[in-house]
């Protein structure tokens, strides 16, 4: 997996529209996955990963899951909405699976949390920009997991601030709050779960 920067047969779980193209965007134009499950649509009135999907003919699922802020937390959320993750997903048994770490938002936390219970072998990718705010704390965060691989590339980077751009629209105000981040042009980090430390620590 991840052998070279190359993936098989994969799907990626985004918890919010974008978070997969911020995250994972250079893995993305290396490699598309068969399928993106986007899990927290919301209001339903980001087209963004729809339109991605469209465009590059990949399978798309949208659970709907409501949206939650960072203030609110997951207390929103129930088991219905875990038990319906879990059964998509076990659809794609023979599928790698990348998602996102789950550092700096309630909503990424809880997806991944659910992940690392229910599947094995998991790839997780380091939440961009979420994970570079100092207030997240991801060096501490970031114990729970071994880096697999980084995908670092300037020329890459900005092709998929370029796809974002073009996709993402309703997002883009993300490039000024966030403008530190995205000069930064981090490499895509790629973890697996240490299974010799305990999630919650
Ligand atoms: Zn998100």
């Amino acid at each position: 997996m991840l052998d070279g920067g190359k993936i098989n047969k994969y799907i990626a779980i985004e918890n919010h529209p974008d978070d997969f193209i911020l995250s994972s965007g250079m893995l993305f134009i290396n490699n598309k996955p068969d399928t993106i499950i986007t899990v927290f649509t919301g209001d339903n009135k980001d087209e963004g990963t729809r339109i991605l999907c469209k465009d590059y003919n990949i399978n798309h699922i949208e659970l709907n899951l409501p949206n939650i802020s960072i203030k609110d937390g997951i207390n929103k959320l129930v088991d219905e909405d875990e038990k319906k993750l879990i059964e998509t997903i076990k659809k794609f048994e023979s599928f790698e699976k990348i998602t996102q770490m789950g550092c700096g938002h309630p909503a990424h936390l809880w997806t991944s949390n659910i992940i690392q219970k229910n599947f094995n072998n998991v790839i997780f990718a380091r939440d961009f920009p979420h994970s570079y705010k100092k207030k997240n704390k991801f060096e501490c965060f970031s114990n729970n997991y071994i880096n697999l691989i980084s995908i670092s590339n300037e020329k890459l980077f900005d092709e998929k601030i370029n796809l974002f751009k073009k996709y993402y629209k309703t997002q883009r105000a993300l490039l000024f709050f966030d403008k530190k981040y995205f000069d930064l042009k981090p490499s895509e980090e790629y973890y697996k779960i240490n299974n010799n430390k305990k999630y919650f620590g």
